[in-house]
């Protein structure tokens, strides 16, 4: 059986709702042996954190997402604050920019991009980050900061912007995107980071991957990811779960 970690799930999503706590017990079973629940609001950064209160082997990153800065109170930072100095809280995330959909309102996205950098390296906190469409000004505010302690989650970016990213210091995870049958982009990008970088997660309940793609995700689905990181890397299953999760617990720190 393999063993590995799931350092990006929204285990918060309705989608859940049914058998969430069945669910996780049966996945800790089943070879998961962390999940990362990462903050996307205030609410569902709380939401990660009872969750992470209630399953010992789940930990929970706290953030507001680009998508909704603009429904966040301009206090959130204090919340958040408070939020961190739980000590399950082992990431500020997911934080970044998201030009994917019309009417997102680029300088407050900036600004909560911004602000949450400096908060995340006040407090020595790694960083999740989400990119969707605006990887030139992720860049240029990541890369103006030097070094940046974090990953870039979901990565769907080119080979050179995967380089860039190394760069800076980060890690790169992949979700199920990589199975699908037009990754191409994510498969090249998998090329140029080396074991010791990358990371796994699902995104769930989103992102499954093949032979799963469109249905309901979970982190027993990983697998699947393992597999065809294993045959493209050319490598034994085990040694992706092993490294990916010796990776992720080296960001995390604060994950036992
Ligand atoms: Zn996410």
């Amino acid at each position: 059986m393999l063993t590995y970690i799931d350092s990006h799930a929204h285990y918060d999503a309705e989608q859940f709702d049914p058998d969430r706590a069945e669910l996780l017990e049966a996945l800790h079973k089943g070879g998961v042996r962390n999940i990362v629940n990462i903050g996307c609001t205030l609410e569902r950064s709380q939401f990660s954190i009872d969750l992470a209160e209630k399953f010992p082997f789940i930990y929970a990153a706290v953030g507001i997402h680009p998508e909704d800065a603009a429904d966040t109170p301009s206090d959130y930072l204090e919340k958040i604050r408070k939020m961190a100095e739980n000590e399950k809280v082992v990431a500020v995330g997911e934080i970044g920019l998201d030009y994917h959909f019309e009417g997102f309102d680029k300088e407050l996205q900036m600004r909560f991009f911004e602000e949450q950098l400096d908060f995340a390296e006040e407090k020595n906190l790694p960083v999740v980050i989400h990119s969707r469409d605006a990887t030139e000004d992720t860049m240029r505010i990541l890369g103006k900061r030097g070094k940046i302690n974090g990953v870039m989650h979901c990565f769907s970016g080119s080979a050179e912007t995967a380089k860039q990213v190394l760069a800076l210091g980060m890690n790169i995870s992949f979700t199920g995107v990589l199975t699908f049958k037009n990754a191409r982009k994510a498969v090249e990008a998998l090329e140029v980071v080396p074991l010791d970088r990358l990371m796994l997660e699902t995104d769930c309940p989103y992102m499954a991957p093949e032979p799963n793609r469109g249905k309901r995700c979970d982190s027993g689905m990983i697998v699947n990811v393992i597999e065809k990181i294993a045959e493209l890397k050319g490598v034994t299953p085990e040694l992706v779960a092993e490294k990916t999760m010796e990776n992720t617990l080296k960001l995390f720190s604060r994950m036992k």
